[in-house]
C-alpha cells in the first residue's frame, strides 16, 4: 500500500486537510489548508520522512485556505489551484465578507484545470473541475487506489452548500452526476468536512437530482 492518506480536521468548522504520501519516494501532497493545521501537517510529514512537494487547494472558501500562506512558507512547496482560484486567493476578503479567522492573501503558482494530472512518485491523480459549490472547485482522483479527494462537492448524504456567492445548484447537480457517471461505485470519497463515503453509497440520491436543461 504505497499511497497513505492522513486527515487533519481543523479550524472553526472542522475542515479536513489531507496529507497524501507516496511511501516509496517519500514525496507528499497536501490537500487544503484549514486554519492552524500547518504545524501538525509539517510534523507528521517529518515524522514519516516525507517531503511535501505540492499543496493543492480544492476551492477558495476561507475554511480551506486560511493556512495556505503559512503552509507554503513552512514547506516552500508550490501552491496549485484552478485558474479561477487565483483572484480570490490573492484577495480573500473580497469573496466572503468577514471570516472568523485571519485569511492572509497567497499567490497560486501552479494552475490545475480539468483533466490535468498531478503526479506523486509513481502515482497519478486526475484533476476534475467540479463547479457548483465554488466556480474554482477541483477534486483529485487516483484510479489505482480508488480515492477521490473531493473537497466540498460530495459528503455522506449531501453536497456542498449552493446558497453562497458563486454557487449554483444546477451546476452542482451536473458535477455530482459526472462523478457517478465517471467514477467506479467502490471509489472512496475523502471530503472536505466529516467522514469518508463512497460513490456507490451516494449514487441513488445523486441519480434522483433534477436534470437541468441542456444548453
Ligand atoms: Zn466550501
Amino acid at each position: 500500500m504505497p499511497l497513505e492518506i492522513i486527515a487533519f480536521p481543523g479550524g472553526p468548522i472542522e475542515t479536513n486537510a489531507y496529507l497524501v504520501g507516496d511511501t516509496e519516494s517519500g514525496d507528499a501532497l497536501v490537500i487544503d489548508a484549514p486554519y492552524e493545521t500547518t504545524e501538525a501537517i509539517v510534523a507528521e510529514a517529518a515524522k514519516r520522512g516525507w517531503t511535501i512537494c505540492e499543496i493543492v487547494i480544492t476551492h477558495t472558501h476561507w475554511d480551506h485556505i486560511a493556512d495556505a500562506k503559512a503552509l507554503t512558507e513552512a514547506t516552500e512547496a508550490p501552491l496549485a489551484a484552478h485558474p479561477l482560484a487565483e483572484a480570490p486567493l490573492a484577495n480573500p476578503a473580497s469573496s466572503f465578507g468577514e471570516p472568523p479567522v485571519p485569511v492572509p492573501p497567497v499567490a497560486a503558482n501552479m494552475a490545475l484545470e480539468d483533466e490535468d494530472t498531478v503526479t506523486l512518485g509513481e502515482h497519478t491523480f486526475r484533476v476534475l473541475h467540479l463547479p457548483g459549490h465554488d466556480p474554482a472547485h477541483i477534486a483529485l482522483y487516483n484510479e489505482e487506489a480508488g480515492v477521490l479527494l473531493g473537497g466540498d462537492v460530495l459528503f455522506p448524504k449531501g453536497h456542498g452548500r449552493t446558497d453562497l456567492l458563486g454557487a449554483d445548484q444546477g451546476v452542482m447537480n451536473e458535477s455530482l452526476r459526472r462523478l457517478v457517471a465517471e467514477l467506479p461505485e467502490e471509489t472512496t470519497v475523502l471530503p472536505g468536512h466529516g467522514q469518508p463515503t463512497t460513490i456507490g453509497a451516494e449514487a441513488a440520491w445523486i441519480r434522483a437530482l433534477p436534470e437541468t436543461d441542456a444548453g
